[in-house]
């Protein structure tokens, strides 16, 4: 075959080919994929040119082979300058898109196509090939001024990949160096056929094959040698001691950190095994693959190791290598103690937290099955107070010593911590406990700064854990109940929790639970108890609580009121018991019954709602005299808000309504706050008396109380007067009201309007 043949055969194939690679290209999803596609098309133009001009006999197809060839070598180079621009992008460039060049290379087309109107570009000359016609370019200015441009654009592109190899990091540099090559190569093997004048451009095969190594390198390659010494030095740079072993189980390469672990050289790698045995001690350093954490030393002193082996396989049966990994995780594990340290005990005392101390008290109750185990809640009585007076710093010193005493007599058998401010939780060994010894060291428990030295009252509720299968914070909160029965004991500094007082606390909270339906359902009603004048008449009543449970049938106040001022509740049953006693004063006053009845008030009302306003407004409500509701206060009102209680008192008064004192003799009474007490009745409790150890002191105690009160203008009423002798005793003294037994216990409504007004007809 002749070369006219072989050649075009050649192009044609080459065309094929970098069709293809423009396809692939495009496709692509890198980021130079469009730019490659575009240098795989751009290349097939000129060799179209070259075939057009190698394969044809008519001059006309010649020319316009050599046009396309020129046109296609201007397309080709800007398709090289957008490729050389994405491919060194990041390098330093910047910004700057290379529009000079396209400029230059656009004009440099237009001026080769005026050649077709001009003639200042070329022509062509027949010679003989192969005994074939074949036309040879004849170039003239236009292009010798194509080809300088087109050299000049070829070193710009050369510098741009020198300049991008230059600042690249080592590694790199190979991808620039290749394509730098590869460019000078093909401008050589241009130059070499432009100057021969050969009459094939056999640089044509060059340049496709330039399009498919750009393609390959742009697209597939990896060089081998970077991703070596990537890898090599990052090994290298890893803070992990690594050591790399043969199949055979011989150390043959570590790293830095590895050497400076086993205390090795390079050269002395054979003795690797020797020296990991002697840091973890014997160890089988197989060559399969295996983890392991190993501490080393120990206290302060100790480090904490991971350990990975890792086998490389050349196929499933042979290894080729291993390398272990050993990481040194001290920090690591010391970061995590010290959170799991703090996250599980108190800032201040050191002791555990609340939640930590749950968990631990609940593993211990159960690994401890058979022990009898106490729950036992320490309290400081009025902290507060240390705070306030000692400043916050004193008492953080405070909960600190009483911290050091908690943990003091403790054993591997006890948890304890602190639950919250100034309470402490702690579960130990019945027969641990020294109750005698600790209520000792209770009574005189002083906490000091150095300066001041102050005694802290502690109360210990214990709770002996009984119900194991409870939860702790129920166990810790039957011990903190136990603290109630001591709340206000100063001597007794241990308290438990029992059953006596386990169903208090279940009956104060069943009766509570039933309140509000008892008073809607007037379950709870007054009883009526008489109270007469010295003639034994009967002038008015007494309202006093009862309950009919519907379960637990009649109830007497004892069983129910002393809950209700405890938890406030009380408040309800007053309102409600006012408001019944003006239900009965309205329907007596309507038949001309003037009576009248005397309620109770507790000094709880006081934080509820406003007394005085609300019982005005009760008797605005019912119409009733003022007069006729009486109201009962004891001392303990003016326990707190001592002038604000008074004020009520006296408008309560200015109003009209008579108010008595109640239980006079039975506390702490004084005959001082008897003076300034804006009060009308004195009702003296007959307990005083029959509770004297010397009946004829107390007589002598009441009768001047009666005559003190006299004098002051209140009238005195005795209640729980149980004889005639009391009676008579008492109307000799002067008194002026009675009330009790003796004339009649507490009734019903209907059953004291029975027995003071006689049947209605
Ligand atoms: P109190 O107000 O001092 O009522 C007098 C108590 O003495 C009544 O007891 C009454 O039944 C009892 N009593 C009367 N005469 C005699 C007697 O001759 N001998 C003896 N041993 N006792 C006599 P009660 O009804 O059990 O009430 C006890 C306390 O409960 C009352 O003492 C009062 O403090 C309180 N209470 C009763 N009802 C109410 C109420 O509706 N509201 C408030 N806040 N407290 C109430
Ligand atoms: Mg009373
Ligand atoms: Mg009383």
């Amino acid at each position: 075959m002749d070369q006219r043949t072989v050649f075009p055969i050649i192009f044609a194939a080459l065309i094929l080919a970098l069709i293809l690679c423009a396809v692939k290209a495009f496709r692509n999803r890198k980021p130079i994929g469009k730019q490659l596609g575009l240098i795989e098309l751009s290349c097939t133009i000129p060799i179209l040119g070259n075939l057009l001009i190698v394969a044809s006999s008519a001059r006309n197809v010649a020319v316009a082979g050599y046009y396309l060839y020129f046109l296609g070598m201007d397309f080709f180079i800007l398709s090289f300058v957008l490729f050389t621009d994405k491919y060194c992008q990041g390098i330093g460039n910047g910004d700057h898109k290379p529009t000079v060049m396209f400029i230059i290379l656009i004009a440099d087309s237009v001026q080769i196509l005026f050649d077709t109107v001009f003639d200042h570009g070329f022509t062509v000359e027949v010679i003989n090939v192969s005994e074939r016609e074949y036309y040879r370019l004849v170039p003239y200015s236009g292009v010798y001024l194509h080809r300088l441009i087109d050299y000049i654009i070829f070193a710009c592109i050369c510098s741009i990949l020198i300049l991008a190899s230059v600042k690249t990091p080592r590694l790199y540099r190979e991808k620039y160096l290749v394509i730098l090559f590869l460019t000078v190569a093909i401008a050589a093997l241009q130059t070499y056929f432009v100057f021969s004048r050969k009459p094939i451009d056999r640089s044509m095969i060059g340049y496709g094959i330039f399009g498919m190594l750009v393609f390959y390198l742009a697209l597939y390659y990896r060089p081998l040698r970077l991703l070596d010494r990537m890898l090599s030095n990052m090994i290298s740079d890893m803070p992990e001691a690594i050591f790399a072993y043969d199949p055979t189980g011989n150390c043959i390469w570590a790293n830095e950190p590895a050497l400076k672990l086993t205390h090795l050289k390079l050269t002395e790698l054979d003795h690797t095994k020797e020296a990991l045995v002697g840091i973890f001690g014997d160890r089988e350093f197989t060559q399969s693959a295996w983890t392991e954490s190993r501490v080393v030393g120990v206290g302060e002193l100790a480090r904490y190791y991971t350990m990975e082996n890792h086998p490389i396989n050349e196929d499933t049966k042979h290894l080729a290598a291993s390398f272990l990994i050993i990481r040194d995780t001290t920090d690591e594990q010391r970061r995590i103690q010290q959170e799991l340290y703090a996250s599980t005990h108190d800032s201040l005392t050191g002791l555990y937290t609340k939640q930590h101390l749950f968990s631990c008290a609940k593993r211990m109750l159960a690994k401890y099955k058979n022990v009898p185990y106490l729950a036992i809640f320490v309290d400081v009585k009025n902290f507060k107070i240390v705070n306030d007076i000692f400043t916050t710093a004193f008492g953080d010193l405070a909960l600190q010593q009483l911290a050091n005493w908690i943990k003091a007599d403790m054993n591997s058998h006890c948890v304890y911590g602190r639950l919250a401010g100034d309470t402490f939780g702690v579960f130990m060994p019945r027969d641990d406990f020294n109750a005698e010894g600790v209520e000792e060291h209770l009574g005189t428990f002083a906490v000091s700064d150095g300066k001041i030295e102050h005694h802290l009252l502690i109360h210990l509720g214990i709770y002996e854990i009984t119900e194991r299968d409870i939860d702790i914070s129920v166990m810790l909160d039957r011990a903190h109940l136990a603290l109630s029965s001591i709340s206000d004991i100063y001597k007794t500094h241990i308290a438990y929790y029992d059953n006596k007082l386990r169903d208090k606390i279940l009956w104060d909270q069943r009766i509570s639970s039933g309140l509000r339906e008892a008073i809607e359902t007037k379950q709870i009603r007054p009883y009526l108890q008489p109270i007469t004048d010295r003639r034994g008449r009967i002038v008015g009543a007494e309202a006093l609580a009862r309950w009919i449970h519907p379960e637990l049938g009649f109830m007497s106040p004892a069983s129910f009121i002393p809950v209700f001022e405890k938890n406030g509740m009380i408040a309800e049953v007053d309102r409600h018991m006012w408001r019944s006693a003006c239900e009965t004063l309205s329907s007596w006053s309507k038949e001309h019954k003037d009576l009248f009845i005397s309620v109770n008030i507790s000094p709880k009302d006081f934080y509820f709602f406003d007394v005085a306003s609300e019982i005005e407004s009760l008797v605005r409500e019912y119409s009733i005299e003022p007069s006729r509701l009486r109201i009962e206060i004891t001392e303990t009102v003016m326990i707190n808000d001592a002038e604000e209680r008074m004020s009520i008192l006296h408008k309560l008064r200015s109003k009209g309504f008579i108010v008595e004192m109640d239980d006079f003799g039975s506390g702490y009474s004084s005959l001082n706050l008897l003076k300034e007490m804006p009060v009308d009745v004195l009702k003296i409790d007959m307990k005083f008396l029959s509770r004297s150890s010397d009946p004829s002191k107390a007589e002598t105690i009441v009768r001047n109380i009666i005559r003190l009160s006299e004098e002051l203008k209140i009238v005195s009423l005795t209640e729980g007067v149980e004889t005639q002798n009391h009676f008579d005793k008492l109307s000799a003294m002067g008194c002026r009201l009675f009330q009790g037994y003796f004339f009649a216990k507490p009734m019903p409504v209907d059953e004291f309007e029975r027995f003071t007004f006689g049947e209605k007809n």
